[in-house]
């Protein structure tokens, strides 16, 4: 068992209550204007329905040579646009030196980044430097699925006496391809939820998707879990942004997004409305996760239809056929599934498999 951390709740340190705290901003700040413009169009898009600001100044870019971020001459662009919406605002920072001077410049709510988490150094020596301080910290999960080292630096910004802070769920990476830039795996969170129900969850739905069409599903995803708050990458013109232009939308989608999510209401008030919700969360995610692993699948089809040419093999092995839905057949009687729809159901997966090989052999569809 943990013990329970000694954390101010969100709607105290937010004054934010039976909404989401939703963060927006762009990915990174790229000029001054670009940042103003911005922030006014997200309070004019999303007026109340957005509570801080994120811009990143030190962006940690996976490969060299790519933007990095402008840096500290950000610091005062951004401290501008949140003074003149009258709204908080958040930067990423990586060490002591990121802490200093995000403090100096009156930075009013600091996050630690994915790639930060993953090591226990960088986040002892930002603990450190937090010592004294009252600020509010966010520390996103680490690249890789580890819950360990996400709880892990949770305690060691909440023993440095931090305690306004919340985790971000914005995904782990995964060597498959999947649908997803870093899959879900909503389990951690939920785990993370089980382990220190006190600490906030704020989901992250740009990270995870990595394509604009997948924040408003993955939020209102986030929001069924019953998790607390939101961060959306959002930039004056998504196209031209310089880090992340696949995943940020405009402030008027943005606005559009917020309007469309439908909120839980608190546990206090559950009632019989609230287990058909809660069961219709657990079938939407199981819902995903078919969707997700049919596309895996296809995805394995093509680089099987790949082989097949390359070594003279017909698309369709009768053999192995009868084996899959065998198979099938046996694993879905012992879960209570009749034979008529398992066979109708393998029956359209063979159908779109024999698409996807066909694709891939003749540069056609298939016909069966
Ligand atoms: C970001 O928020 O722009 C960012 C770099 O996120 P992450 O650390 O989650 O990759
Ligand atoms: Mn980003």
């Amino acid at each position: 068992m943990s013990n329970k951390l000694d954390i101010t709740p969100l709607q105290q340190w937010t004054g934010i209550k039976n909404q989401p705290f939703t963060i927006a901003g762009p990915c990174s700040a790229e000029g001054e204007e670009q940042v103003m413009q911005t922030v006014q169009d997200i309070v004019k898009y999303a007026p109340g329905k957005v509570h801080a600001i994120r811009a990143g100044i030190w962006k940690p870019r996976t490969r060299p040579n790519q933007f990095e971020g402008v840096g500290g001459i950000g610091l005062p662009w951004i401290k501008k646009a949140s003074v003149a919406v009258g709204l908080p605002v958040m930067i990423e920072i990586a060490s002591a030196a990121h802490v200093e001077a995000a403090l100096k410049a009156g930075i009013d709510i600091l996050w630690i980044g994915a790639r930060t988490t993953v090591s226990p150094f960088n986040v002892q020596e930002i603990a450190d430097s937090l010592k004294g301080v009252d600020i509010p910290v966010l520390i996103k999960n680490p690249v890789n699925p580890d819950l360990e080292l996400w709880v892990g630096a949770i305690e060691r910004i909440h023993a440095a006496g931090i305690k306004k802070l919340a985790a971000v769920h914005r995904g782990f990476s995964s060597y498959e391809k999947t649908i997803y830039r870093n899959p879900p795996m909503w389990e951690i969170p939920i785990e993370l939820r089980r382990r220190y129900p006190e600490v906030p969850i704020i989901v992250d739905p740009s990270h995870i998707g990595g394509s604009r069409n997948m924040i408003s599903m993955l939020a209102q995803q986030g929001m069924d879990m019953g998790f607390d708050g939101l961060m959306i990458e959002t930039h004056i013109n998504p196209d031209k942004a310089w880090t992340d232009a696949k995943q940020q939308v405009t402030p008027q989608r943005l606005g559009e997004i917020l309007d469309a999510i439908i909120v839980r209401q608190p546990k206090a008030e559950m009632d019989e409305q609230h287990t058909l919700h809660d069961l219709r969360a657990k079938v939407d995610r199981i819902d995903n996760y078919i969707i997700e692993l049919l596309c895996e699948r296809m995805g394995i089809s093509e680089e099987i239809g790949e082989f097949k040419k390359q070594n003279q093999l017909a698309i369709h092995q009768a053999e192995r056929w009868s084996l899959i839905v065998k198979r099938a057949l046996e694993q879905g009687k012992n879960g209570g599934l009749t034979e008529e729809f398992i066979l109708k159901f393998y029956q359209q997966v063979h159908n779109e498999s024999i698409r996807h090989q066909s694709k891939v052999m003749e540069g056609e569809e298939g016909v069966i």
